[in-house]
């Protein structure tokens, strides 16, 4: 048996043809310096003025308000430490989410260590932020509050647009990780008083090593990366010019294919959801039901090892994750687990698939018979299991 069926389009995606095809001139004819003042370097400098446009106008935002970056975890990291140095005059103090991205976790861990003070904001059992929390938190030293928009490891989508509102009431700027969100959700960065958002191609079906960060007009963050004059002299270095170009296709495909594909992820997910709640017993669902990202769906199976699961899915052909990618190969459990209050034995059993639209229903049949067999031989090498069963008799 040598089918591959893909469920982990959180970790990263297959880059589309379309944008693979778009970017090869870039590698091949149209490979000159954007910097450069030739006529040849044009093709590579309009390339990048068009995919700045088209993503621009994804976000209702200005064109010269997009910075390309190497990724997702670059433009994280450059909002947050950036932010930090610039405006540490007015305050020392930033408010996140105890459930954000490591790019967000390990830098606010870092900025801690530079003597800033981090405030995580608990979430409900659901994952979704505690907005009363959140608006306790809030100081006259606060200088900013970045929450992602919709989480990686259980799919919920957090009131972006309630905490925007307060953060602009309170003078304060608000960022969001939108990784998982951008090109799932219509994003418009003035309806929901977006200060800074990051955002990375492979999330999106583009290329790995290329995303952005949005930086609202008048926002006075400085470089991350010192160098040449590129990105309007806040960004150094030669640009990812194929990236960039594959960026701006997958993002127009993204917007011009979203309302299809998020109901045609709903479907697929909700049937996912509500097999696998019937018909393997002991088993819940983490993250909201509603709330959550088309293509998301994280169940925890009492009794069983996540990463005994997951292995034996590969052997069936079948790619999971039992948390985020960067959590695999470590034997903690999630924080977003445990944030959302499971207890260690529960948040251990944990499995999450991530839905892209080249999967079907057919698919999904087979990873639910799938499931079934191998949940149960688990549990069947399980004393726990044993336990409760002869305890439950
Ligand atoms: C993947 C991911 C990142 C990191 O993006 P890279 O482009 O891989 O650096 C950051 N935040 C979230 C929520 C992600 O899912």
């Amino acid at each position: 048996m040598n089918r591959l069926i893909y469920l982990d389009h959180a970790a990263t995606t297959a880059t589309r043809p379309e944008v693979v095809e778009a970017m090869l001139p870039y590698f091949t004819e149209n490979y000159g310096n954007p910097s450069s003042v030739y006529k040849f370097s044009n093709a590579s400098k309009d390339a990048i003025v068009n995919a700045r446009e088209t993503i621009a106008k994804s976000l209702n935002a200005e064109a010269k308000d997009i910075y390309f970056t190497a990724g997702g975890s670059e433009s994280d990291n450059w909002a947050l430490k950036e932010t930090a140095r610039v405006y540490k005059t007015k305050g020392k103090h930033i408010i996140t989410s105890a459930i954000e991205h490591h790019a967000i976790l390990h830098t606010c861990e870092f900025l801690e260590k530079e003597g800033f003070e981090v405030t995580y904001v608990g979430v409900d059992e659901n994952g979704i932020i505690k907005m009363d929390e959140l608006k306790k938190a809030i100081r006259p030293d606060t200088i900013l509050i970045s929450v992602m928009f919709a989480n990686n490891e259980i799919g919920t989508i957090q009131p972006i647009k309630e905490i925007g509102a307060i953060a602009r009431e309170k003078g304060i700027l608000f960022h969001t990780d939108a990784v998982q969100a951008y090109g799932q959700l219509p994003i418009d960065v003035e309806e929901l008083n977006i200060d800074m958002l990051s955002a990375s191609g492979h999330k999106l079906n583009g290329p790995k090593g290329i995303g952005f960060l949005y930086i609202r007009k008048g926002i006075k963050i400085r470089n991350l990366i010192h160098g040449g004059g590129q990105e309007r002299a806040r960004r150094a270095g030669t640009e990812n010019v194929p990236g960039i170009v594959g960026l701006g296709m997958a993002v127009e495909i993204a917007v011009n294919t979203m309302s299809d594909r998020a109901k045609y992820e709903t479907n697929l997910r909700n049937y996912l959801i509500d097999r696998v709640l019937s018909e393997i017993p002991y088993t819940r669902l983490n993250g909201d039901r509603n709330k959550r990202l088309p293509n998301n769906v994280n169940f925890s199976f009492q009794f069983i090892e996540g990463e005994s699961l997951l292995i034996m899915l590969d052997m069936a052909g079948i790619c999971g994750s039992s948390g985020s990618a960067c959590t695999s190969g470590s034997l903690d459990p999630s924080h977003v687990l445990l944030g959302i209050g499971l207890p260690h034995e529960i948040a251990h059993g944990s499995l999450r698939l991530t839905l892209g639209d080249e999967n079907t229903k057919e698919e999904l049949d087979y990873v639910i018979e799938k499931l079934k067999e191998i949940v149960q031989k688990l549990r069947d090498m399980s004393p726990l299991y044993e336990d409760f069963i002869k305890k439950n008799r």
